[in-house]
């Protein structure tokens, strides 16, 4: 069988972001990344991890009572066979959500899957990264996420909320980057100015702290 992935982990935990946070959810963690955000709190799946086949994900995947599946990274379409497995994951029946960067194209994820897309601010370092042809192949299946580090950045996704009209293409969240920002500051602008955004903290590290495999 043709080794086609590299993988850095599955685990099965409880969804800590977006609009299926806290279902239980089995995670498919592929390895690479090309960005380098300056608050990344999976660098671990930079490098290494082991090789995979759809197949041999399937089977993992499998071992696990939930019906959500998350692939994420690094940034799982980094690796070309991220695709034929989001399709598999999808015909397989389960419901399935990508977490990726904004920096590359995803004009042909599976329709089936629910794309969480990050728009980088400045202070991630990355935001030149940005792929903002992406915004135009969004729908009401997906979401945009900001990462918030610094008052620059929530000015910045202020402005990118309002030029771009985000919401009217998907449910936007904003996010506290841990140990930059304080999270009631955030939620405090957010408040202020009114924003049709949602606030989210990672509900995995509240339960659990910073520990891979959660
Ligand atoms: S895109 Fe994601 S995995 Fe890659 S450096 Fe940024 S936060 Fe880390």
């Amino acid at each position: 069988m043709a080794v086609a992935l590299r993988l850095t982990e599955i685990f099965y935990s409880l969804q800590g972001e977006a609009s299926r946070v806290g279902l239980p959810t089995v995670f498919v963690r592929l390895t690479g990344c090309p960005l380098r955000c300056v608050w990344c709190d999976t660098e671990y799946s930079f490098t290494g991890g082991e090789p995979a086949t759809i197949e041999s994900v399937l089977a993992e995947v499998g071992k696990y009572p939930a019906r959500q599946v998350c692939v994420t990274g690094g940034e799982p379409l980094s690796q070309k066979e991220c695709l034929p497995l989001l399709q598999a994951l999808c015909d397989a029946g389960y419901e399935v959500s990508l977490e990726t960067s904004g920096a590359l194209d995803i004009a042909a994820v599976d329709p089936r899957v629910a794309r969480i897309m990050d728009l980088k601010a400045p202070d991630s370092g990355e935001s030149a990264k940005n792929r903002w042809e992406n915004l135009a192949l969004l729908n009401g299946r997906d979401e945009i996420k900001i990462v918030i580090a610094s008052r620059d950045d929530y000015l910045w996704a202020r402005e990118v909320l309002r030029e771009r009209s985000l919401a009217s293409i998907c449910p936007v969240l904003f996010s506290p980057a841990q140990g930059r920002v304080e999270p009631a500051e955030l939620a405090a602008w957010i408040l202020e100015d009114g924003l049709e955004v949602r606030f989210q903290l990672q509900l995995h590290k509240l339960l659990w702290g910073n520990m891979k495999g959660k």
